[in-house]
């Protein structure tokens, strides 16, 4: 009996860079195809524009999950990241994909363990909290959808480079997340687990929150490399390659 379960996120997925899905096709292959069932928490791809502006990648990868999900059984889960938050019901369920909201908690081994993408956790970078409020809400993406194709092209190209200035503007602990609002999630879902990615920093950290040892793992992005976590014989694993 299979009773594995891999984790991935920020595989940032685009049609300049070919060798992202490479290594996707790969994982999928060596890894997914003979779990029980993969977690995907966001930013599976670089940006997502609408159901009409899908990319040649995204339909790849659509078919791909497609036949991970119906000929190999793997159960799949996609939490959206804040580049695919667009990611439609029409896309998840051609892909087989089931989506979760953040944050999710699921049990492995009588474990509670809390998934999130992990940037609402960021709360030390207050000017991209605001734009991730406005981003979130349903009438800000409405009247994105309603917009030509043309333009939403050019609002995420913009989107882009703001977001590159910022970030090299920026301290590198700001761009990482606030312990607090970490203690705050723990406390909230009476948990000690917690996983996400969206940092870029892959690690298992350690430390005690009222004399308890709490657990919080992020998985890393995939521009350079692959990245998962491996939950397996009540074990986590965390391989960077
Ligand atoms: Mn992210």
């Amino acid at each position: 009996m299979r009773q594995t379960t891999l984790f991935i996120a920020d595989l940032h997925l685009n049609d300049s860079q070919p060798e992202i899905y490479q290594r996707f096709k790969s994982f999928i292959h060596d890894k997914a195809q003979d779990a029980d069932s993969l977690y995907i928490l966001g930013d599976l791809f670089e940006y997502y524009l609408g159901d009409d502006a899908i990319t040649d990648v995204a339909q790849k990868v659509c078919d791909d999950l497609n036949n991970l999900t119906s000929k190999y059984q793997t159960k799949c889960y996609f939490m959206a990241g804040n580049r695919d938050f667009l990611l439609s019901s029409a896309f998840a369920s051609a892909a087989g994909l089931i989506i979760l909201e953040y944050p999710s908690i699921i049990v492995l081994d009588d474990e509670k363990l809390i998934l999130t993408h992990g940037d609402e956790l960021c709360t030390d970078d207050i000017e991209y909290q605001k734009i991730r409020q406005q981003l979130r809400s349903k009438k800000w993406q409405q009247w994105f959808l309603s917009l030509s194709l043309q333009e939403r092209i050019a609002f995420a190209n913009q989107a882009r480079i703001k977001s590159q200035q910022h970030t090299q503007a920026s301290k590198a602990e700001i761009m990482d997340v606030n312990q607090l609002a970490v203690v705050n999630l723990f406390k909230q879902h009476k948990t000690t687990l917690m996983l996400h990615g969206h940092t870029h920093r892959p690690a298992f950290h350690n430390f005690l929150i009222d004399n308890k040892q709490h657990h919080r793992m992020v998985v890393g992005d995939w521009h350079q490399q692959t990245s998962y976590i491996e939950h397996k014989n009540s074990n986590f694993q965390l391989s960077t390659y």
